[in-house]
């Protein structure tokens, strides 16, 4: 039946409609990408009843008396089936991401190509961005900064995702990429020119091995004059472990100089970069970069990601283990703000119990944190809040280990390292706020308190 409208009603709902109109903001267009990280695929691994020397390489040193199960044990590297299970869920949560970001540590050894190939035939239309990690290629941590076998050949491995970029990457392990239909470009690094296990690139005489922070420095420059937004992705992060307890001074990964050019690199361009995403910890936490003159103002940040194996970290006792996580990101592909977080994880005991490979979301990153946005400025007040708030901080330690280890193991020392970790990239900064808060006196955020606040505000 049709109804007569009346004049008066009809401009009352047009006036309705302009003010919906007028009020509601154009919506964003919102992009996904992976991040997957740290496979450790280990081939020799063997599940269930076999020769004990066989079931995996660490057991092999010293084997507890525990059968390893189908999706992978605490103590080992990840067997194919956990590796599978992780690409399986990555197709079955989002099978059609912009890109895949594919942070390296993938196989013991780079002659085996089994997960390009795992990749290649779940995501066969994808764009893969990969980069290498240390323990892709033997000797482990050794790389020249020059072309050399190694990149020549996982060059031609990944010739069909690298496309443009395979001479970039060949001659340097690094490259970058506009991500099409989006503002976002993507500079993958080769960090591992700046590890300090590689004796390579030790002597101290070369500043930039490869010259790279001076084709960072010129790319960005571009990307800047473009207006793209840009994501830096890497395998090797600057700054301290979180981690590791032994030493006030932290663990740390880069050369020291390296670390400290990597700072004012982030300084330097932190308008154009985004976020800045790594790896290699196989834990899931973040890094705040601060203004070089003003350290209070922070003005970029670095995620984390968690890695596929829940090998135990033979660092140290407390570094321990973790369960298998990947993580989707979603963006603004306009401005490359990132919007979501959503890390997801399996739980290996409970996967091994059910012999069924059960990957879950973990957690958003919004939501678990109360946050409106994720930037420099509100992730710095995260980790204030964290400082006091216990409810908050347990919920970053149990993302920490990917919801294995509960948060009541790290006290008053542990939470300590990780905000010291977590807002002081730098390892003369991270030994001071270390050393100006180890003292009862930081819980109680008193006397000390006022020496920490010379160093950085909270
Ligand atoms: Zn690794
Ligand atoms: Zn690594």
């Amino acid at each position: 039946m049709l109804r007569k409208v009346q004049p008066s009603m009809w401009r009352c709902q047009l006036m309705w409609g302009l003010l919906l109109l007028t009020a509601v903001p154009s919506r964003a267009k919102l992009g996904t990408f992976w991040h997957v990280s740290d496979f450790h695929l280990d081939v020799n691994y063997t599940a269930g009843d076999g020769d004990v020397t066989k079931m995996c390489w660490k057991k092999a040193g010293g084997y507890d008396g525990a059968q390893p199960g189908t999706f992978g044990d605490y103590e080992c590297d990840a067997p194919l089936a956990l590796v599978e299970s992780a690409v399986d869920a990555m197709e079955r949560i989002h099978p059609n991401p912009d890109f895949i970001m594919w942070t390296g540590d993938d196989t013991a050894h780079v002659d085996d190509n089994s997960l390009t190939n795992v990749l290649k035939n779940r995501f066969p239309n994808a764009d893969v961005l990969p980069v290498l990690g240390n323990h892709d290629y033997y000797p482990k941590n050794q790389l020249p900064p020059t072309e050399n076998d190694l990149q020549t050949k996982v060059a031609d491995l990944w010739k069909t995702w690298l496309a443009d970029e395979y001479a970039d990457f060949k001659s340097g392990g690094r490259y970058y990429r506009d991500i099409p239909n989006t503002s976002v470009s993507v500079l993958a690094l080769n960090t591992l020119i700046w590890y300090k296990s590689n004796q390579v690139t030790a002597p101290e005489t070369d500043n930039d091995p490869a010259e790279q922070f001076k084709w960072i420095d010129d790319t960005l420059t571009e990307l800047a004059k473009r207006k793209r937004k840009v994501y830096i992705m890497g395998h090797i992060p600057p700054g301290t472990f979180e981690r590791y307890q032994q030493k006030k001074e932290g663990f740390h990964w880069f050369q020291e100089r390296f670390n400290k050019k990597y700072i004012e690199m982030v300084q330097k361009h932190a308008n154009v970069i985004k976020a800045q995403f790594f790896a290699h910890h196989h834990t899931d936490s973040f890094r705040l970069f601060f203004n070089a003159t003003d350290a209070t103002r922070p003005v970029s940040y670095m995620l984390l990601v968690p890695g596929v194996t829940p090998w135990r970290s033979s660092l140290s006792e407390e570094t321990g283990a973790n369960n298998p996580g990947i993580r989707l990101v979603t963006y603004d592909t306009d401005t490359g703000l990132v919007k979501e977080i959503s890390t997801y994880y399996l739980d290996l005991t409970q996967a091994n119990n059910n012999n069924r490979a059960d990957w879950k979301l973990e957690y958003n990153f919004t939501k678990n944190y109360q946050l409106n946005a994720i930037n420099p400025t509100t992730l710095y007040n995260l980790t204030k809040t964290m400082k006091t708030n216990r409810t908050l901080f347990d919920r970053y330690y149990s993302a920490n280990t990917v919801n294995l280890e509960k948060p009541e193991v790290c006290q008053e020392k542990c939470q300590r390292l990780h905000w010291c970790a977590i807002t002081e990239v730098d390892y003369e900064r991270f030994s001071q706020c270390n050393a100006a808060s180890s003292t009862s006196a930081w819980a109680a955020g008193t006397l000390v308190a006022a020496v920490v606040l010379i160093l950085r505000p909270w």
